[in-house]
């Protein structure tokens, strides 16, 4: 089976000499999240650029990006599998912690500073949250989706079960019952 690539960029130079790096490449099949999987249809592509900021010991860097893709969502009417384009920009103040194994989130000024131990930094977590920070809340498959039958459960885009006129008329007849009331 084919590993699935991590996105990553390489800091060894930026920590060494300083200046700015970037990277670019796509992402496919899903955004994997701690506890979630938003599948993509087609790929979500990525771009990272990394600054090390002068002063202040020298160890800090400005990270901004972007990513774009299509995530497969329900429509919420039908649950049709239904894309939903996404793109998300990002900025992240970052420190370098030799040793340190993991992302590490830490507050300082009021400022959010994440640490990085490895120069070859691992962008999977950053760029999976701001993808799912963008998901839609909900989308529609298109703008006059006719839902599922709530009797029989059919796709109504699909089939014409009947129930549907059935209801309708049932709510025409009320609705003039109500209308004939009103008259009186
Ligand atoms: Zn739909
Ligand atoms: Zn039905």
């Amino acid at each position: 089976m084919k590993q699935r690539p991590i996105p990553s960029i390489n800091l060894a130079r930026l920590i060494r000499e300083g200046g700015s790096t970037s990277a670019k490449d796509e992402i496919w099949d899903y955004i994997a999240l701690p506890n979630e999987r938003i599948p993509l249809v087609g790929p979500a592509v990525w771009r990272v650029s990394v600054t090390k900021m002068e002063g202040e010991g020298g160890v800090d860097f400005w990270l901004s990006g972007e990513i774009a893709g299509n995530a497969l969502m329900e429509c919420r009417r039908c649950l049709t599998p239904t894309p939903a384009a996404v793109r998300a920009h990002f900025q992240y103040l970052l420190r370098y912690q030799s040793g340190l194994a993991h992302l590490e989130a830490i507050e300082e000024n009021e400022e959010e500073i994440l640490l990085f131990g490895h120069p070859d930094l691992d962008l999977e977590p950053l760029l999976s949250e701001a993808f799912a920070l963008e998901l839609p809340y909900t989308v529609l498959c298109k703008e006059d989706c006719k839902g599922l039958c709530p009797v029989c459960g059919a796709n109504l885009n699909e089939v014409d079960c009947g129930h549907q006129a059935k209801t309708h008329s049932r709510l025409e007849a009320e609705l003039s019952k109500l209308l004939d009331g009103l008259k009186d």
